[in-house]
């Protein structure tokens, strides 16, 4: 089964091929949320297609090592804990603050299908000796200076001088008429302390963010980088590390917001630190709107679940309207449509529910208690219907297109040259990458 993905670095569609071309192991690296409130549902998006991915890798023969951050130290983590456990929080109450949005999300992937088995998560407090190390060696390597503020940077100048791709991931013409680093300016001002900034602002970010009076007691100690925490960006690329070792990943996914700052950080701090390609295959879902803007917690326009769930819907049929679109293509969220996908969804499913029934299986049953055998033949169908159905599925999915992946389900369901049994059997298969608990 071939698989094509568009790769966001290259701007390409691609064959995929992992990056040890003789094995079947893929390692795959997915941005994992800050847990300092309840997921929209715009953030289990970008979820809801790393499951697509992930199962349809698994599909595909491959054996798949997915790992996923959960971002328990951060500006809104610190502020949050501070907020419910006072002005002397310390780490232990930051674990246990981000602890409680930790098991919430865990939940929502419960509720989506999203199988937590399958998932090893590291959370950003339990690695913060390897994330001093890697910064530790990146100022060795001269890729990372502490500033007179205390706190320690990576440096985009020295980085571009040896590597002279930053920006790469967000366009060829990404730096131009652009000027890059604190160096370009020699304005310490001009360097970036926050986590989130934006294209205007590409200045040397923050690796060690020194402690400062409004994260209280939450920092840890090191005897060269002093008291502080880690800034966002160095936590992937770390977490990547540590899951993964330097070989470069096979492929990278978050959402579309996270390629500039966040994934062109990672991948400049990756590569420095490792002397090698960070990643091979870059994949950015688009967002979820609502009324037409990104549906965010800053705009106040967001749903939860717990929404979907006091309305009664069934959480899967939201995950059955994500599959109906593009993950390459913004969808709008309205109520109307989770109503209408909710309709479609019960009707696949009534469909498959009648189809069990009409299946040999239950007329044998009923041959079998009435006492007398069945008296039409059994029905045939030749196998290469079967594989044309199966193929017809695997070049769809192939190229992580859900919707046509729907479109040959229904295909089946309605094909005139395939038995029931055989029907169910293509379903029970193509469910193991659409994860929508069909059978
Ligand atoms: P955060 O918890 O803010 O770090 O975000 C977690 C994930 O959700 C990231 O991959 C974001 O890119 C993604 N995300 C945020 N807002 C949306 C949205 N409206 N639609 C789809 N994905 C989103
Ligand atoms: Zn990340």
């Amino acid at each position: 089964m071939d698989l094509v993905f568009y790769n966001t670095l290259t701007r390409k569609k691609e064959e995929f091929s992992p990056v040890a071309t003789e094995s079947k192991t893929v390692n795959l690296y997915v941005c994992g949320p800050t847990v300092y409130n309840y997921a929209h549902i715009g953030n289990l998006r970008s979820y809801v297609f790393a499951d697509i991915a992930y199962r349809t890798l698994g599909f595909a023969g491959y054996d798949v090592k997915w790992v996923m951050n959960l971002t328990d130290i951060d500006d809104k983590t610190i502020k949050g804990t501070i907020d419910k456990y006072g002005k002397d929080s310390g780490v232990r109450e930051l674990k246990r603050y981000t602890e409680e949005y930790t098991q919430a999300f865990f939940a929502d992937l419960d509720k989506l299908n999203i199988e937590r088995k399958n998932i090893k998560f590291i959370k950003v407090t339990n690695v913060i000796p390897q994330i001093q190390k890697f910064i530790v060696e990146l100022i060795n390597k001269g890729y990372a200076y502490k500033a007179d503020d205390g706190s320690t940077y990576f440096s985009i100048n020295k980085y571009q001088e040896v590597f002279n791709n930053y920006g790469e991931l967000v366009g060829d013409k990404f730096l131009e008429g652009k000027q890059i680093g604190a160096g370009s300016t020699g304005s310490p001002q001009a360097r970036n302390k926050a986590d989130e900034y934006t294209k205007d602002d590409i200045n040397d970010f923050a690796l060690w963010k020194a402690r400062a009076p409004e994260d209280a007691n939450i920092y840890w100690g090191h005897e060269i980088l002093g008291d502080g925490r880690p800034g966002w960006h160095i936590e992937c690329s770390v977490i990547n590390y540590v899951a993964f070792g330097d070989k470069t990943v096979d492929i990278h996914t978050g959402g579309v917001d996270l390629a500039f700052p966040h994934h062109t950080n990672e991948m400049a701090q990756s590569e420095a630190h490792n002397d090698k390609p960070f990643v091979k295959y870059w994949l950015h879902p688009e967002h979820l709107f609502v009324d037409n803007k990104k549906m965010s917690k800053s705009l106040n326009n967001f749903y939860t679940l717990t929404d979907i769930k006091e309305k009664h819907f069934n959480p899967i049929a939201y995950r059955y309207i994500l599959l109906q679109s593009s993950y390459k293509q913004t969808t709008n969220f309205t109520w109307e449509s989770l109503e209408a996908g909710a309709r479609g969804y019960e009707n696949l499913k009534s469909k498959i529910e009648r189809l069990k029934k009409s299946t040999g299986f239950f007329k044998s049953l009923l041959a079998k208690f009435s006492g007398g055998e069945s008296s039409s033949a059994p029905e045939v169908s030749p196998r290469e219907n079967f594989d044309k159905y199966l193929k017809d599925f695997q070049t769809k999915i192939g190229s992580l297109n859900t919707a046509a992946g729907l479109a040959s389900l229904q295909g089946v369901l309605s094909a005139k040259d395939l038995t029931p049994a055989q029907k169910l059997v293509l379903i029970k298969k193509f469910d193991e990458v659409l994860g929508l608990e069909l059978l």
